[in-house]
């Protein structure tokens, strides 16, 4: 059975780069017919911050990912935070102990410091490992008695993992294919904290275990510590899932990793949602709060790294559950785009119908109240053409809702006031369809020995203020007989 996990810190809002995460977990889950967890890997409290783990939450549900399992959902391998399962990890902690692959260490942060200064001045770099480990503080070092007095003097110490010596592990990576690694490069981390709670490596392993999960997809940034992960599993005697590590997204410029600050820099979002910090109150922007649609935003990471058997763009979340393809995501970092965020965002504009853009539009904080929901709905199907966000149908499109206040000067000359004059007589006897008032232009226009653009620019200018917007006709019909005429006296006044 596939299980997959995503297992965020709440440390901060939900990057990019997590939201893609999340997102491959479900498609590969939802492909194979499997279970999508959400875990939260508390037992940092240091890095803890306040409401990320409701802002992970919150922006999973607006991207439509959503969890078979999760703390809010509960499930049965419940509870789903780290921070939950301590008696847990107390069991496994025991466990490891009795095995030959960790060992407590006493040494203070002190100490530690010390000996770390000590390397630093012969210019060597320290590491806690099986070069040094046999004279420092720990369980290899002292003798049984020793230990046993400290642990009875409660004396505060850490439990480590105890690097095997020189032995070559193979990994295997479902994107990346098979590296290996000595041991002899890898250090003696620590497993438990000396307040009892497992750190990350610990906690991860143990809970993807009993939560039974298959599949580990995760940033690239831990793909250093697959090796130990590897080893903890043997060491438990488990099996281990398997591993697929995500390579990074890009900045535009192709070059290093997409950072919060890029998004400051260029005015863009790199968060789902807007998140404002606890501790500085700075407001970093959200796709949601920047009139991004959901489904357009999560078409967009999807292809930050993958793309369909025949290259198609435009994907709802069924089709990508149903095409993804865990062994064809790229292994380059991906290049992120602000322009083809909008572009996504645009495509989806186009596909919703103008009933579903008009509730879009009735949930911001637009005030649309000068013009009824019909006539939105039209305004809505001439402006989408046009729109990247849903609030560009309004903006673009002041004039359906308000007169203009003032004029394109430069687009404004001596014959406009005569044409706008002269056609305006003629309109209190006009039926007011696009249709119609089509030909009464066309037939004015010839009658007068004019071109139609003599008579449709004078008009937009008075209806609109500037050379832009949708048809003429349909401007006038939509905004009505008596709304026209008014316009066209106020311009020529
Ligand atoms: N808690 C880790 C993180 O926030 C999870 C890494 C993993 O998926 O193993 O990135």
């Amino acid at each position: 059975k596939v299980r997959v996990r995503f297992a965020p810190s709440p440390t901060g809002p939900l990057h990019l780069g997590g939201v893609r995460t999340a997102l491959y977990d479900y498609l590969f889950a939802k492909n194979q017919g499997g279970e999508f967890v959400l875990r939260i890997e508390d037992t940092d409290t240091a890095r803890y911050v306040e409401g990320a783990e409701e802002y992970i939450e919150e922006a999973l549900e607006w991207c439509g990912i959503i969890p078979d399992e999760s703390p809010k959902k509960g499930g049965k391998f419940a509870p789903y935070r780290q921070s939950e399962r301590r008696d847990i990890y107390d069991r496994y902690t025991e466990k490891i102990l009795k095995t030959d692959y960790a060992y407590i260490a006493f040494d203070t942060p002190e100490e530690l410091d010390a000996i770390r200064a000590e390397f630093e001045a012969k210019g060597d770099v320290f590491s806690y490992d099986n070069k040094t480990r046999n004279r420092l503080r720990n369980s290899i070092a002292l003798s049984e008695e020793e230990v046993q007095q400290l642990l009875d003097e409660k004396t505060p110490y850490v439990v480590r993992f105890k690097m095997p010596i020189d032995r070559i592990l193979n990994l295997e990576d479902i994107i990346r294919g098979t590296s290996a690694v000595n041991t002899n490069t890898l250090d003696d981390k620590v497993l438990v904290k000396n307040d009892g709670m497992p750190t990350y490596h610990f906690a991860n392993i143990i809970d993807d275990h009993e939560m039974e999960i298959s599949h580990v997809i995760r940033g690239e940034e831990w793909l250093p510590s697959l090796g130990l992960h590897k080893l903890l599993y043997e060491a438990m005697g488990w099996e281990a899932p398997q591993f697929a590590h995500l390579s990074l997204i890009l900045k535009p410029e192709g070059k290093g990793k997409l950072s919060k600050r890029d998004g400051d820099k260029f005015g863009f979002p790199v968060f789902p949602l807007d998140f404002k910090d606890p501790a500085t109150g700075i407001v970093s922007k959200g796709y949601r709060e920047n009139g991004y649609l959901p489904d357009a935003f999560i078409n967009m990471v999807a292809l930050l790294g993958w793309s369909p058997a025949d290259d198609k763009e435009i994907l709802t979340l069924e089709d990508m559950c149903k095409e993804f393809d865990l062994h064809k995501v790229h292994k380059a970092g991906a290049r992120f785009s602000k322009e083809k965020s909008e572009w996504f965002n645009h495509q989806y504009i186009q596909l919703k119908s103008n009933e579903e853009l008009l509730q879009i539009l009735k949930k911001s904080d637009l005030d649309l109240s000068a013009v009824s929901d019909e006539k939105l709905v039209k305004i809505i199907g001439l402006m989408k053409e046009r729109a990247t966000f849903p609030k560009d149908i309004y903006e673009n499109g002041k004039f359906f809702f308000e007169a203009p206040v003032s004029y394109d000067e430069k687009a404004w000359n001596e014959e406009t006031s005569a044409v706008l004059g002269e056609f305006g007589e003629n309109l209190t006897a006009t039926e007011f369809t696009s249709e119609n008032l089509k030909q009464a232009i066309h037939d004015f226009a010839e009658n007068k020995g004019l071109g139609m653009g003599k008579v449709m620019m004078p008009l937009r200018l008075s209806l609109v203020g500037e050379l832009k917007g949708p048809d003429v006709p349909d401007i006038m019909e939509l905004i009505g007989k008596e709304e026209t005429i008014s316009r066209i006296n106020n311009a020529i006044n």
